[in-house]
């Protein structure tokens, strides 16, 4: 069943990233909801070929319980050229929208700073879906996502943790400054030194997500979008002792562990997929019950929509006040 665009009608915007926007759409012969991508595109033929061809590898995925379901790619040349890509709608959104909603909360005052919505189980749970699908991306199809971050990790209502916005090479869509902005924080320091980069740079990005959002900050510390302080970033990540949990806080033996060996710096001595799904932080988190993740993630989404209607009313306070 695939799906064309003269089916879909806009429903909101649900975010926008470096590369493009993101727009919650129904398709109207099933009435269902799915998430439309559009990304802009140079009206080259070569780089439209090379997109489409990389599309088409993820057009090939079959599904998966952890990976975002893929409903089909376009390239439309209109008044602007853009690429637009279809997928499954996630209603929770992504970890680090999760994040800021929770930090909106705090800033009300209406939560305590301590009571962090990511949970070690809850870490664990979301740990093993995207080690699981990296796995099965590596050994199915030899794919490395190469851009695992907060906002490319994504929850439904439902209970589950699904990856996404793998396999499209950056470099293609965008000009290569681009590439160095935002993302590359989670950069590995193997592949910012140029050395060939395996599934074990995609286990450095993910250890480096849990301490953001154990801690609710980027673990390396900031950074300006300036060419100078993006470099700065990035030789520290090379030359600097690696990132931690900072001591103090409540963390259990095993999830102190379980970051500390996914931010080796040497690539070598870090473990594989296969190896983290057997860690104790992974086996333990998952005895916590579907019915429990599923529990969170509902309430997720009551917190979401909670935070989508006091931001609307903060809004039109501050026109009140202005006037
Ligand atoms: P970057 O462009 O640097 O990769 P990004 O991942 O935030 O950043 P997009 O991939 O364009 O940028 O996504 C924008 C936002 O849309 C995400 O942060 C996420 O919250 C939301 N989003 C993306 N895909 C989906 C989806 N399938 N379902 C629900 N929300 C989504
Ligand atoms: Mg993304």
């Amino acid at each position: 069943s695939s799906i064309e665009l003269q089916d879909l009608v806009q429903l909101g915007k649900i975010g926008s990233g470096n590369s493009g926007t993101v727009l919650k759409t129904l398709h109207v012969p099933d009435s269902r909801v799915i998430a439309k991508k559009s990304i802009p595109v140079e009206n080259k033929t070569l780089v439209k070929n090379q997109l489409m061809r990389e599309l088409s590898i993820m057009q090939n995925v079959k599904p998966h319980d952890h990976i975002v379901g893929f409903f089909g790619a376009f390239y439309t040349a209109s008044t602007t050229n853009e690429i637009i890509i279809l997928m499954e709608y996630m209603d929770c959104g992504s970890l680090d929208k999760i994040m800021s909603t929770y930090k909106a909360f705090v800033r009300r005052g209406s939560l305590e700073a301590s009571a962090n919505w990511f949970t070690e189980p809850v870490l664990a749970r979301i740990s093993h879906s995207i080690l699981d699908g990296l796995s099965y991306l590596y050994r199915e199809y030899k794919i490395i996502h190469r851009d695992i971050k907060p906002s490319n990790v994504l929850i439904n209502s439902k209970g589950s943790v699904k990856i996404c916005d793998f396999g499209v090479s950056k470099k293609l869509i965008n000009s290569i400054a681009d590439t160095f902005v935002g993302t590359s924080t989670y950069m590995s320091p193997e592949r910012i030194q140029g050395n060939v980069y395996t599934t074990k740079g995609d286990v450095w990005s993910l250890g480096l997500m849990i301490i953001e959002l154990v801690t609710g900050e980027f673990p390396l510390g900031g950074h300006s979008d300036t060419p100078e302080g993006i470099l700065d970033l990035l030789q520290r990540i090379v030359n600097e002792p690696p990132p931690r949990l900072p001591p103090g806080l409540p963390c259990s033996r095993e999830i102190v562990d379980f970051v500390n060996r996914c931010c080796l710096k040497d690539e070598k001595e870090r473990p594989s997929l296969q190896e983290l799904l057997c860690h104790d932080f992974i086996v333990r988190g998952r005895s916590q019950g579907d019915r429990d993740f599923r529990h969170w993630c509902k309430r997720i989404k009551k917190r979401l929509k909670e935070d989508k209607m006091l931001n609307r009313e903060e809004k039109e306070r501050a026109k009140l006040v202005k006037r």
